[in-house]
């Protein structure tokens, strides 16, 4: 069974397509620098060194092109598509099959999520048009985070305001959280009570109890939490305000500073890119490598709090799966928690799964490369069989 991956963010188009029963990707590529005044939109396949520029205008025009060139190669018998979609709000606990009634969901948070479940629409949208008989699966970001408990989940401001516009933690990179639970109950199904660290360009950390999310540090919004390479994670809130007031920021303004200008590239002035972080001699940019890890160090320690206790400690995303000395800066002094890595255990794991616990420490601390296409693949197939399962029978 082949199923059609799309993650449509903001400014581009992801692509994948699986073959389901190998569990085997078959293509992979994207398409960036949709709606960048000035910067024309450019595909970049994987794996096959293709970097073109390419004449489209939207996310729509983006995912008619993938359409078409998977057809040109042949990559026809294409049975469902699975989308991840940003908010799926307290609807959506689980993959849903689009109908009418998701999608007007998805347009219901467009104000909670501006920047990404209208992009996830047009790819849906534009998929039922080029795609006409082949069901579309909607994975939502937020659904593994639905378990939260209240006191997680509830923000301390008056109870009327949260009701009325739906304000409370819903958690993001419910995705990857989901697939590295699920990973680490394959490999150690002992480890109950696991600390899930995604360390990427977005970054969060999730408390996971046997099998379920109970608490994470993205929130409201993804701004929220860890560091990021361009978003500050945990403010005080009265810092918008104040600049609000200071610099006449408008909202709009405040949300592209606090969306692509803060973070790592706030702080260092340099890059969001770990890589250039952790190798320049620049006094921000150690200082921007320190807030990250420091902040991720702290949220741990928080989490090993509201699970009482931790089976393992897990590093994934681009920074957790290939920087041993972000993992080491991180682990740090964390002995009285029986968080130890393994020196060399740790030098030598860069985007494999590794175990990298010091001997002697029940803690387990694993490396787990992330791969949400693969979750949305598995969860679209299996609803899309439900499905024709279903009209069967009926
Ligand atoms: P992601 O968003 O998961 O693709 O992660 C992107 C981030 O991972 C960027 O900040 C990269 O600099 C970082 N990254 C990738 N490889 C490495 C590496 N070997 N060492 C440190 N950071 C890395």
């Amino acid at each position: 069974m082949n199923i059609l991956v799309l993650n449509c963010g903001s400014s581009s188009v992801k692509y994948s397509v699986w073959n389901t029963d190998e569990e085997k990707r078959l293509v992979s590529g994207a398409i960036d620098c949709i709606h960048v005044a000035g910067i024309p939109c450019k595909h970049i396949k994987n794996g096959a060194h293709i970097s073109e520029e390419i004449a489209v205008s939207d996310h729509a025009g983006a995912v008619a092109f993938v359409i078409e060139m998977l057809s040109k190669e042949g990559i026809a018998d294409i049975v469902a598509v699975g989308h991840r979609v940003v908010q799926g709000g307290d609807r959506f606990k689980e993959p849903v099959l689009v109908t009418d009634e998701v999608k007007e969901v998805i347009t219901h948070y467009f104000d909670i999520a501006p920047l990404h479940n209208p992009s996830n629409l047009e790819g849906i949208v534009s998929c039922q048009k080029h795609y006409p008989s082949i069901p579309n699966v909607a994975v939502f970001d937020t659904a593994f985070h639905q378990t939260l408990p209240e006191v997680a989940s509830t923000y301390a401001i008056p109870r009327y305001l949260a009701k009325k516009h739906d304000i409370k933690r819903y958690g993001f990179h419910g995705i990857s959280h989901d697939y590295i639970s699920r990973e680490v109950a394959a490999r150690y199904p002992v480890a109950k009570k696991i600390i899930s660290c995604h360390l990427g360009n977005g970054s969060s950390i999730t408390a996971i109890k046997y099998g379920k999310s109970v608490d994470t540090s993205m929130g409201f919004s993804p701004l929220e939490g860890l560091v990021m390479g361009t978003r500050p994670g945990d403010i005080d809130p009265e810092i918008s305000l104040y600049l609000m007031e200071k610099e006449n920021f408008t909202p709009g303004e405040l949300l592209v500073i606090f969306n692509k200008q803060s973070g790592l590239a706030g702080i260092s002035g340099i890059s969001s890119d770990m890589r250039k972080l952790l190798s320049s001699s620049d006094a921000d940019a150690r200082l921007a490598v320190d807030v990250f890890c420091y902040r991720v160090k702290k949220y741990i320690g928080s989490y090993f709090a509201a699970l009482d206790g931790a089976d393992a400690l897990v590093f994934t995303a681009g920074i957790g799966e290939n920087s041993p000395e972000v993992r080491r800066r991180i682990t740090d002094g964390l002995e009285s928690l029986g968080i130890k890595i393994d020196v060399a255990k740790n030098e030598s794991a860069q985007g494999i799964f590794a175990d990298i616990t010091a001997s002697g420490f029940a803690l387990k601390i694993l490396v787990v490369p992330t791969n949400e296409d693969l979750l949305i693949a598995r969860e679209t197939g299996r609803v899309a069989s439900a499905e024709k399962g279903d009209k069967v029978t009926k």
